[in-house]
């Protein structure tokens, strides 16, 4: 997207093409792919619009959409409330990409199992695209996505599509719901029902901080070593590049070695998780 002579803090303005709402609090923003986009699934752009600041999103389509780009944002702020009142024609400020995302070839021929938690599934649908496109480079694909509410469930439509296309799609709520009649109970409630072969499988998780304890702890149990656990850590990011350390953990810049680290990496930074 970036002029190859342009500095990474100089936005550029993208035209919204599409503008979906998905949810009550999450939106569906789709731009055409600039020229020379080139990202891997689980990287983020910074989103802008002059006066109201920039915010950290993750790319939700995947690299092989060669078209548009899709993002998925929730209002939570001021930014994001601003956004959400967007529609299609209205322009947009980004960045990027930046960081690194999740190494798709170091998980060519293994099994992956996706755990998500609610917004999660944002950068995992990148990369569960990304998979799909390529289907027989891996092995088995699993998705455990977790939701507080079925109100809440994300892409209802293309989870059915991924069912079909072979990933073994299961969904849970966190509380009983008038009509559900699927799973009950946090999302590590389904890890002892999915087979796991821990010598050739990847887990890649993404959710809210409070879940990551557990499911490592979860993990851990059904033996899948750190350095095969995939996790992409949320900060609060400014600058993007490694600058401006608000996304600062020990002596990492999430924002520039992340988001996405392997268990490995992490394990010895007591703040990470
Ligand atoms: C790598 C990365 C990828 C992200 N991807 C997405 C995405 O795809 N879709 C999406 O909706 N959101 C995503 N987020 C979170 C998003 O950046 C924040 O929700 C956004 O910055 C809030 O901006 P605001 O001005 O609307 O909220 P503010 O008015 O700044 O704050 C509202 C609330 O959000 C919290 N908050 C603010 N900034 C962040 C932040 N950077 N991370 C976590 N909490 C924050 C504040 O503590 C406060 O509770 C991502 C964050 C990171 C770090």
């Amino acid at each position: 997207m970036q002029r190859a002579d342009a500095h990474p803090y100089m936005p550029q303005p993208v035209r919204l093409e599409r503008v979906e709402r998905l949810t009550e609090k999450e939106s569906l923003f789709v731009f055409p792919r600039p020229q020379g986009f080139g990202f891997t699934p689980g990287q983020f752009i910074m989103v802008g619009l002059a006066g109201y600041g920039e915010a950290p999103i993750s790319i939700s389509s995947p690299p092989s959409e060669k078209d548009m780009v899709e993002l998925c944002i929730r209002r939570v702020g001021s930014l994001t409330t601003i956004l959400h009142k967007l529609r299609a024609g209205d322009t947009i400020w980004i960045r990027g990409p930046f960081g690194r995302g999740f190494p798709t070839e170091r998980m060519h021929g293994k099994d992956i199992l996706f755990i998500a938690g609610g917004i999660g599934l944002v950068p995992l649908r990148s990369l569960i695209k990304e998979v799909l496109a390529e289907r027989e480079d891996y092995g088995r694909l699993t998705l455990l996505y977790g939701v507080k509410s079925p109100k809440e469930i994300l892409f209802e439509e293309e989870l059915e599509l991924w069912q079909k296309a072979g990933v073994d799609v299961r969904l849970t709520i966190d509380r009983a719901y008038p009509g559900w009649k699927g799973n009950v109970g946090v999302v590590t409630t389904l890890i002892p029902q999915v087979d796991i072969d821990e010598d050739n499988s990847v887990c890649c998780i993404v959710g809210p901080p409070v879940m990551y304890k557990y499911v490592i702890l979860s993990l851990g149990n059904r033996s899948v070593r750190g350095e095969d656990i995939y996790l992409s850590l949320e900060r609060k990011m400014k600058c993007g590049m490694g600058k401006c350390g608000h996304c600062q953990i020990n002596s990492i810049y999430t924002c520039e070695e992340g988001p996405v680290f392997t268990l490995q990496e992490i394990r010895h930074l007591p703040e990470a998780i």
